[in-house]
């Protein structure tokens, strides 16, 4: 693979771009592979470009049914942050904050990471005192975050209404080195550097079963044959529990849609993330002038990955009070995705009861973020049999009653 530097565009500017290779190649499956990783978002990516970066396992095939990037990685609003409570999240999501910092260096691909500070509204004494025991945590955590004063989040933020109708600005958790990264070049970045270590990233390969011997796993079929693996790692967010049945066990998982909309490109006038829960909306703005917005996620299961109108016009009525000028923007596109959402809010990185299966799964509403460290732990687990990065997020936990309780972190916020 040649490495792009700014050389290399100058070179193809004297002969007409006419000079780049593909950024991945397109290779069919063969029969065995020491690992196969079933989904090409971000998280089965980074699973497998850590595999062989710090473990050496390279013949390894990523199996996506559809385009890479293609699901919830390239439908999400791109928000990053390691501003959770409990000791395990804090950790990955820290882990993960930290290696995005240089992963355009390490990718030798631009994700774009902007570490431009995102917050968290307290709208309600209760959010108050939620946010102060999270700052509180994070200390202890080494996590840089502070409550800051509602005269601070205006001077961030000046288009922001601190004194709303129903909910006035009380304050707000920040944190000046969570941002944003370009979703799809987090995938994009990770295909090629799968593929430049001789991987196979093979899109358009559905898994419709999982084949094991006593106990044991040994293969997929897909709708381009069968293919053997020692190991096997399934990270299809939305779609875990209909891969997990193919394995022969259950997962304590529910799918819904969330969804997210767009607004039509205006001059810069926001250049944090800011998260309003009580009033359920958030928002940021792209390097195209969009203002990013998400919402919440469907009240019932489903899979669908379409907005919907009533979603729409609740959050921007929503966020009409905190950021009055919206008031006259048209929103251009909306869309959703399947998220897979566990009770308590945390995801899944786990072995299974079938043999060489391991799961990733239940990122919920907020894994974007996550990808980096959970592909480095997630590997480190399919590689060694355990991670410290992943041993407390266990299936076991919810048999034996060791939640990890990130409500308050994950609600709308993502
Ligand atoms: C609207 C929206 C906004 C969000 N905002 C944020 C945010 O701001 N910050 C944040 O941190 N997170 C956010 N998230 C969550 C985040 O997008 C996800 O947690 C994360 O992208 C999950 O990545 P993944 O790689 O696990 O899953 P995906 O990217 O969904 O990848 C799974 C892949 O598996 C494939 N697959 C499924 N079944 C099969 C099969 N049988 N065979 C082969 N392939 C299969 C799918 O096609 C898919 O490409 C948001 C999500 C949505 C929908």
């Amino acid at each position: 693979m040649k490495r792009y530097s700014a050389f290399a565009i100058a070179r193809e500017a004297f002969r007409y771009h006419m000079g780049w290779e593909r950024a991945w190649a397109s290779p069919e499956p063969k029969k065995k592979y020491d690992a196969v990783i079933i989904g090409a978002g971000g998280h089965g990516l980074a699973t497998a470009y850590y595999l062989g970066k710090n473990f050496g396992i390279t013949n390894v095939a990523i199996l996506e049914k559809g385009w890479l990037g293609g699901g919830n990685t390239g439908r999400n609003t791109t928000i990053i942050r390691s501003n959770y409570l409990q000791d395990p999240s804090a950790a990955i999501y820290e882990k993960s904050r930290s290696l995005y910092e240089t992963l355009s260096q390490d990718l030798n691909y631009n994700v774009m990471y902007s570490p431009r500070g995102v917050m968290m509204l307290a709208q309600t004494q209760h959010e108050i005192r939620g946010y102060e025991r999270t700052a509180h945590a994070n200390a202890l955590q080494g996590v840089d975050t502070q409550f800051i004063s509602p005269e601070r989040v205006k001077e961030l933020v000046p288009i922001i209404n601190i004194e709303g109708p129903r909910y006035p600005v009380l304050g707000a958790l920040w944190q000046p080195r969570a941002g944003t990264a370009r979703h799809d070049a987090v995938a994009w970045g990770y295909a090629r550097a799968c593929s430049a270590m001789g991987m196979d990233v093979i899109q358009k390969c559905e898994v419709t079963g999982i084949r094991s011997e006593g106990g044991k796993v040994r293969g997929v079929t897909t709708n381009r044959g069968e293919i053997d693996c020692d190991r096997l790692g399934i990270v299809v967010a939305g779609h875990s529990g209909q891969l997990a049945d193919m394995a022969g066990f259950r997962l304590p998982i529910e799918s819904v849609a969330l969804q997210a909309l767009v607004s039509e490109p205006i001059k810069p006038c926001m250049d944090v993330v800011v998260m309003a829960n009580t009033v359920h909306g958030y928002m940021s703005q792209s390097d195209k002038g969009e203002m990013v917005i998400g919402g919440g996620a469907d009240g019932y299961n489903n899979y669908t990955q379409r907005g919907s109108f009533h979603h729409a016009e609740e959050t921007v009525r929503a966020l009409c009070e905190t950021f009055p000028i919206i008031n006259r923007l048209k929103m251009l596109r909306q869309w959703g995705g399947i998220v897979d959402m566990t009770g308590d809010r945390s995801p899944i990185l786990s072995k299974t009861p079938l043999e060489g299966c391991f799961i990733n799964c239940g990122w919920g509403t907020g894994g974007f973020k996550a990808i980096p460290g959970s592909g480095w732990g997630f590997a480190e687990l399919m590689a060694k049999g355990t991670s410290p990065l992943c041993d407390a997020f266990t299936l076991d936990r919810f048999r034996e009653g060791r939640f990890i309780d990130e409500s308050v972190a994950a609600g709308v916020a993502h």
